[in-house]
């Protein structure tokens, strides 16, 4: 089954996200998986009955002193099947490293809440060839020693394609998951699911639903849009019937 994953990222107001709830508790797919990921202070708003719930980030540490972390185990306790990890914002505007992006899988995985890797390029990287260059490191260094990787899923973001209105060819995102699932499968022996991201919207879904290697997506911007969120859905569905 395919999932759709929303990143909500610091958008909604209080009353907002009380709107977009009424809104999303009348969804019911039992053709897509449906992750939702709002911001921290309204996880437990979200009923998650007919979705899941995820989280856009988790603390390095298990607990303790660290003013303003939340870790793996507080988010497992409310519900949070999903977490979001080395999203390329939190890597460029909060530095967060491969090393810390490693920490934070590895505490995930101790909490049975699967991390949803976000891997990709810039564009400048794209147009010196090296995607897979980035993207092969990026896996590693989080794969790091995690014995258990099987609980992960990668979503494949290129970083020019995020937020933008640009997105690759199907062909090229066809090309560079193969590679990922490839050097996933031939390098720690498994097959993980992997997302694509970067402007995804209710406009172009049925396009990118042509790409047969792809198994769900990530979606910033127009995650925020109820109508635009069903439509999404609608497409996947139909997709999933033919
Ligand atoms: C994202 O932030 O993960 C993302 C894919 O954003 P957008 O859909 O807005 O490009």
């Amino acid at each position: 089954m395919k999932s759709l994953v929303l990143n909500h990222k610091m958008n909604f107001n209080y009353d907002e996200v009380n709107e977009y709830i009424k809104n999303i508790n009348d969804v019911k797919s039992n053709k897509i998986n449906l992750v939702i990921c709002p911001s921290f202070i309204y996880l437990s708003f979200f009923k998650y009955n007919n979705y899941y719930l995820g989280s856009q980030n988790v603390g390095m540490m298990e607990k303790g002193a660290l003013t303003g972390e939340i870790s793996a185990l507080q988010l497992k306790k409310i519900g949070v099947r999903y977490c979001i990890v080395g999203h390329s914002e939190r890597r460029m505007l909060l530095n967060e490293t491969n090393e810390m992006i490693n920490k934070k899988i590895n505490h995930l995985l101790d909490n049975n809440i699967i991390p949803i890797l976000c891997v990709g390029e810039t564009l400048e990287e794209k147009k010196a060839s090296l995607t897979f260059d980035i993207i092969k490191e990026e896996i590693d260094r989080a794969f790091s020693n995690i014995s258990n990787i099987d609980n992960i899923i990668i979503a494949y973001e290129p970083i020019w394609a995020i937020g933008t209105g640009m997105v690759p060819t199907n062909n090229d995102i066809f090309i560079t998951i193969k590679e990922i699932k490839d050097y996933i499968n031939g390098k720690y022996s498994t097959k993980l699911k992997v997302l694509y991201g970067g402007s995804v919207n209710s406009e172009n879904i049925n396009v990118l639903e042509d790409i047969n290697n792809v198994d769900g997506y990530l979606v910033g911007g127009a995650s925020l849009d109820f109508k635009q969120v069903k439509s999404m859905i609608t497409a996947m569905e139909a997709k999933y019937d033919s």
